[in-house]
């Protein structure tokens, strides 16, 4: 059993031709959740991480959790009017339309060494948007990790063409 064996693909959703990936399969089985969380953990241990920001909403599962094991904080980067005290916020563009990222502007102080997680990279605009946010409140972005990278979007090799670092743990064409 792999990870990538975990996760459920599932054709033509949320639009006709689109193969969305679906870690709800992986997250509830208990050994494919702590192979996770295990495979960051280790990759991640000498990486002097000081916090950990998930992107919403399937970031906060896996993010919050690699923050216990690493024993570090965690904080929520939002979509738009989520969070309650003061924000900063990025706009960026999707294929159709835009969207925005917000984060509160306690969440990090200047110069703490913070790893970016979400479940997915496709093109890699929600990543660079957050490390843009995170960047804004002075943050050292030592990585962005992902359960999973589509490489046929390109996100992963702009994000490495921008000098950050992404790292995943399995791959789908
Ligand atoms: P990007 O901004 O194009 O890299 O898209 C990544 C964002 O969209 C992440 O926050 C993902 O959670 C979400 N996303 C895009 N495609 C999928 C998918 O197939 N499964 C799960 N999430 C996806």
């Amino acid at each position: 059993m792999t990870i990538k064996t975990l996760i459920r693909t599932i054709p033509h959703y949320p639009k006709p031709g689109i193969q969305f990936r679906d870690i709800t399969t992986l997250l509830k089985d208990p050994i494919g959740f702590r192979m996770v969380i295990d495979a960051f953990a280790q990759h991640y241990a000498n990486h002097n991480v000081d916090k950990i920001a998930g992107i919403e909403a399937r970031g906060f599962i896996i993010g919050a959790a690699l923050a216990y094991k690493l024993g570090v904080g965690f904080v929520p980067v939002r979509k738009s009017g989520k969070l309650p005290a003061e924000t900063i916020g990025h706009d960026y563009a999707l294929e159709y339309g835009a969207d925005r990222v917000e984060i509160h502007t306690d969440a990090v102080a200047q110069g703490e060494r913070v790893l970016l997680v979400d479940d997915l990279i496709a093109t890699g605009g929600t990543a660079e948007a957050t490390v843009a946010l995170l960047q804004k409140l002075g943050a050292d972005v030592l990585g962005c990790a992902f359960v999973i990278n589509l490489p046929d979007l390109g996100g992963a090799q702009r994000l490495s063409d921008a000098g950050l670092v992404p790292f995943s743990l399995c791959e789908f064409e």
